[in-house]
């Protein structure tokens, strides 16, 4: 294997950009331990383009930021903080839909700030949360404040005579109506019935709330009243996003790369996103500068010590992010140890991420193995899992000769149809039974040896 360093940014393929080279940050400034969540270092966004090929119904982003003369410090594993800002729209919308002033003074986790400030950087206004909904009842009269009306005398005489002809009272009973009445429940406001009907039920609560930013709830509820001092004492702090680094620091020096999938959905008919994605995909284009970041070390999804050990990388989607940086690391090293990845996504003309780098490390040498698996392609649904299923003996002689097992993407499927492949893998090719094999892969492997890591999210 050689050892070249030469920064692959030279052959992305571009939807509708030049490229631009990476800014070089110098190794002064602060030290590594200044930068934190709680005092990200602002960064230069200095490449950001879809990575998806035209047609293609995802947007899977590559991002490159510019750590400039942050000092910061990473290695190929590690994960970076992003700290979003929400969009100006969405935050004037609810200070609005708040009948509040934007100028306003608000008490925060993070100080005294405008309510504006405090919305579109310290709390999260894009998802709407439970405390919130359920504090609302507070704004309803008591069940024990409601009031009965009942007819306690009824009377009616005739205008000419004077004589009555209905002379009813109330005897006391509490079935006792006149006449032609029966009991009916007064009408209560709907909000007060939407409100209700979800403080009772769990289910109700989580359809209610998925999808559901403080505008659809304002909608409902808004007219109640709230200061932006009740509001923003109910909502969601904002919360950093972590994501997989998708270089290593010797290949690219200065610079971290990310593979970001961008979420994007409709809600009550308007368009949504997720926050840090679609502050990623929409407010921050390339030379954007003041993008707030902060490194997240991983002690344990690391490069084998000893290159000389075989690797699995499984990593399909956005997966694909730290085996990107496992590669350049190897090939910077001039690792001996043989490579072998499993990738796949949709469709290879839509979702073949970094192809051309895929392709190039193929030819060099860099990767030994490469299985592509496409769930959307031809008449079967192929994923990783099965192309693992169908390399079964040489995963297992890979295994037994100390090779390091690594997966990165999905935790609810792929993650765990890989973990049940991997077992039945391990019982069929090393003679173990179904419980046997569990054991070894979940418990030597995974925690005593440390050679079958997880990244997943
Ligand atoms: C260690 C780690 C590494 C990671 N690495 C990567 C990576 O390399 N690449 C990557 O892309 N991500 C990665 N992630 C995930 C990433 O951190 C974020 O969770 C992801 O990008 C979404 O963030 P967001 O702020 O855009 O979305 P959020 O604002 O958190 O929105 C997600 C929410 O949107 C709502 N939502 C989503 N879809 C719909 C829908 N169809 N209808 C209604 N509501 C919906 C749901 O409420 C959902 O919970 C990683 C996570 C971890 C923990």
């Amino acid at each position: 294997m050689r050892a070249s360093v030469r920064p692959l940014w030279l052959k992305y393929e571009r939807r509708g950009a030049c490229i631009h080279p990476p800014t070089r940050g110098s190794t002064e400034g602060e030290k590594m331990s200044d930068w934190s969540a709680k005092n990200p270092y602002d960064s230069t966004v200095t490449v950001n383009f879809v990575l998806n090929g035209e047609g293609s119904r995802k947007e899977t982003r590559h991002i490159v930021f510019d750590l400039g003369d942050s000092g910061m410090e990473y290695k190929a594993g590690d994960a970076l903080g992003v700290i979003p800002v929400t969009s100006s729209d969405l935050v004037e919308d609810v200070i609005v839909a708040l009948g509040a002033n934007p100028d306003e003074m608000v008490d925060t986790h993070a100080g005294q700030m405008t309510l504006q400030d405090a919305l579109s950087n310290h709390y999260e206004i894009h998802q709407a949360n439970r405390k919130f909904v359920s504090s609302i009842g507070e704004k309803f009269a008591p069940k024990g404040g409601a009031c009965e009306i009942r007819i306690v005398k009824r009377q009616r005489v005739m205008v000419d005579s004077g004589t009555p002809t209905i002379d009813w009272s109330w005897s006391g009973d509490e079935d006792d109506y006149p006449e032609g009445f029966t009991p009916t429940v007064a009408s209560t406001d709907p909000a007060q019935e939407l409100w209700e009907s979800l403080n009772s039920d769990d289910k109700a609560m989580e359809d209610y709330l998925w999808g559901r930013d403080y505008i659809d709830v304002l909608n409902d509820f808004g007219h109640l009243g709230f200061s932006g001092q009740d509001f923003v004492d109910q909502i969601d702090r904002l919360k950093p996003r972590l994501y997989s680094i998708a270089s290593s620091p010797d290949f690219e020096p200065g610079t971290v790369h990310l593979t970001v999938g961008i979420v994007r959905y409709e809600g009550q008919g308007r368009a949504k996103t997720g926050l840090t994605t679609g502050y990623l995909a929409d407010r921050v284009p390339e030379g954007t500068t003041g993008v707030r970041v902060f490194m997240s070390p991983t002690r344990s999804f690391v490069l084998p010590e000893d290159g000389k050990k075989d690797m699995i990388m499984v990593g399909p989607g956005t997966g694909i992010a730290p085996f990107r940086a496992f590669l350049q690391q190897r090939k910077a090293d001039a690792a001996e140890g043989r490579n072998w990845l499993f990738f796949g996504d949709w469709t290879e003309a839509g979702e073949y991420l970094y192809r051309d780098e895929i392709s190039a490390y193929v030819e060099d040498g860099t990767l030994d193995k490469l299985d592509l698996a496409w769930s959307r392609e031809g008449p079967e649904k192929v994923y990783v899992q099965h192309l693992m299923a169908n390399h079964a003996t040489e995963i297992w002689n890979w295994i037994d000769n100390g090779g390091y097992f690594y997966v990165c993407g999905d935790k609810n499927y792929m993650a765990k149809d890989v973990h049940t492949t991997l077992i039945n893998i391990c019982a069929e090719h090393g003679q173990m039974s179904e419980d046997e094999a569990k054991e070894f892969v979940e418990q030597t492997l995974m925690r005593e040896e440390k050679r079958y890591l997880r990244d997943v999210y």
